[in-house]
């Protein structure tokens, strides 16, 4: 099994951030991450809204600032694995040598001397339909929780449950391949940009779109994979039955520590304790930078964040070359990242 420098798990702004630190010192990475996409709290819950506190860039929309961290790192050597949540760290031995090991919910395993919690809030979790026993079992059987392509829905019957941007824009996207695009809600007014739902609207007038309010769930029919779905009307309590090839649950993420909170951790509530030396946890090697850490006076912003895995970062090199001064120089003169660069003396 390949070792790797750093393991970071969440793939968030800070631990981008940690590629990029970890790289100047010549050291890989390999990142995991629960979500489909990296970027964490920006990428998933703020996208379009603007930072304007980080150092020197004077305006940046959430999804810019991913965007800008990915343009950072890739000079620099990293994995990134997605779709997957870190469920078990271990300690394990190679000859005399300490390791952690880490598995994921896909059955990875992956191993490294450090190993960097960037996990920030928890790892986001879609929120399930309400009162439908297991729908999980029709997962890539017709049951989804985001879009991941949009080809899988060419020419299907399609239902979207939900009254945000997600659930609007897909309504609106997806009406020009589908067969057919119902979009439930339990009531008649959205939360979503006003603009979507306008055009949203405006298939509903043209029959592009089926819109159906005030509905909930009632059950799934499916026998191995979807084939239809039923539909509670919130006025008149009766049940509706439709066929449907695929039923898109777009209720938002909730954030989950879950697996976190049984590594033996030292913890403060919900967070990671650590120190400010290096950002350690009580386990040598175990590292916690971003939002997941506490110590006095810690502030939930991406700024401390990038300082506290710089410092991080530091450690992980000590542990790898033990007895080794860590090498200190600005990134203008960083023979590493000049070389990547292509930067020509
Ligand atoms: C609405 C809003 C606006 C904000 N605006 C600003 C702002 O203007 N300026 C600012 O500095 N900060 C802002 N913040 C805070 C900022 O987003 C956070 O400080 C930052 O995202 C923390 O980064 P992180 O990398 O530590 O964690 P996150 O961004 O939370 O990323 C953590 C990642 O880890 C993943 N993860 C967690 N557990 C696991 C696991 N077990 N396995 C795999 N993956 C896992 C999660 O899926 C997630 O992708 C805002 C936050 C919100 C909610």
């Amino acid at each position: 099994m390949d070792k790797t420098d750093i393991i970071v798990i969440g793939a968030g702004p800070v631990g981008l951030f940690t590629v990029f630190e970890a790289g100047l010192l010549g050291l890989n990475c390999t990142l995991i991450d629960n979500l489909d996409r990296p970027g964490g709290q920006c990428a998933e819950l703020y996208p379009e809204k603007p930072i304007y506190d980080i150092p020197g860039v004077p305006f940046q929309t959430g999804q810019e600032h991913v965007n800008a961290l990915l343009k950072q790192i890739e000079p620099f050597e990293y994995d990134l694995y997605l779709d997957q949540r870190v469920d078990s760290l271990n300690q394990i031995k190679d000859g005399d040598d300490d390791y952690w090991e880490v598995i994921t919910t896909e059955n990875k395993k992956f191993i490294s001397k450090n190993i960097f919690i960037a996990a920030g809030a928890g790892s986001f979790e879609p929120r399930r339909p309400p009162n439908i026993d297991n729908p999980d079992q029709y997962i890539n059987k017709g049951v989804s929780y985001a879009v991941r392509s949009v080809d899988q829905y060419k020419d299907k019957n399609i239902f979207i449950f939900g009254g945000g941007d997600s659930a609007l824009d897909w309504t609106v996207e997806l009406s020009k391949k589908a067969k057919s695009v119902s979009l439930v809600h339990r009531r008649d007014a959205f939360r979503g940009a006003q603009h979507t739902e306008e055009m949203m609207r405006e298939l509903v007038k043209n029959g592009k779109v089926n819109l159906l309010t005030p509905y909930l769930i009632d059950s799934i029919k499916g026998n191995g994979k979807v084939e239809g779905v039923s539909l509670k009307n919130f006025e008149s309590n009766e049940i509706e039955s439709h066929d449907a090839d695929e039923l898109i649950f777009l209720f938002g993420l909730n954030k989950k520590l879950g697996p976190l909170l049984e590594w033996n951790l030292e913890l403060n509530g919900k967070k990671i304790s650590v120190n400010t030396e290096n950002f350690q946890t009580n386990k040598e090697g175990i590292f916690a930078v971003g939002d997941i850490n506490d110590y006095p006076g810690k502030m939930d912003l991406i700024l401390s964040g990038f300082h506290e895995t710089t410092l991080a970062v530091q450690e992980a090199y000590k542990r790898i070359n033990p007895g080794e001064r860590v090498p200190f120089g600005y990134t203008t003169s960083n023979s590493k990242l000049q070389e990547k660069l292509g930067v020509k003396k």
